[in-house]
């Protein structure tokens, strides 16, 4: 029930600004991380990645500065990637919105994965 009422709607991610949330590692996220170091080619030195509260239920993560990464806790886990993505997108890669992973409004549906490899690519090209 909850990918249908997902089909329906476009969600974004908060890029700026503080915010009193701290979260810890989360180890689950660890082998995600692995793989867009790999993907990128790139070391991710961020102080803590973790899931949290998120500023309502259309901000799926956020980054803050440099250091902190936050996913909305409530992120189913078929999801985790992209959000991750897009957010290490910010954090690690310095990047801001453009369109694909890095897009301002992630388009939640059943195809996001599909050519998954293509906009990995397209991203990390951003950054090189
Ligand atoms: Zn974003």
């Amino acid at each position: 029930m909850r990918l249908i009422i997902l089909l329906l709607v476009t969600v974004g991610c908060g890029e700026t600004g503080l915010r009193q949330t701290q979260v810890t590692w989360d180890t689950r996220l660890l082998p995600i991380i692995s793989a867009f170091e790999k993907d990128c080619g790139v070391d991710v030195r961020v102080s803590s990645i973790g899931f949290g509260n998120t500023d309502g239920p259309n901000e799926l993560g956020y980054c803050m500065g440099t250091s902190q990464i936050v996913l909305a806790s409530w992120l189913d886990e078929y999801l985790w990637d992209l959000v991750l993505y897009h957010e290490l997108g910010h954090c690690a890669l310095g990047l801001g919105h453009s369109k694909g992973i890095m897009s301002a409004e992630l388009d939640i549906n059943d195809s996001i994965y599909d050519n998954w490899d293509n906009k990995v690519k397209q991203l990390c090209r951003s950054y090189k």
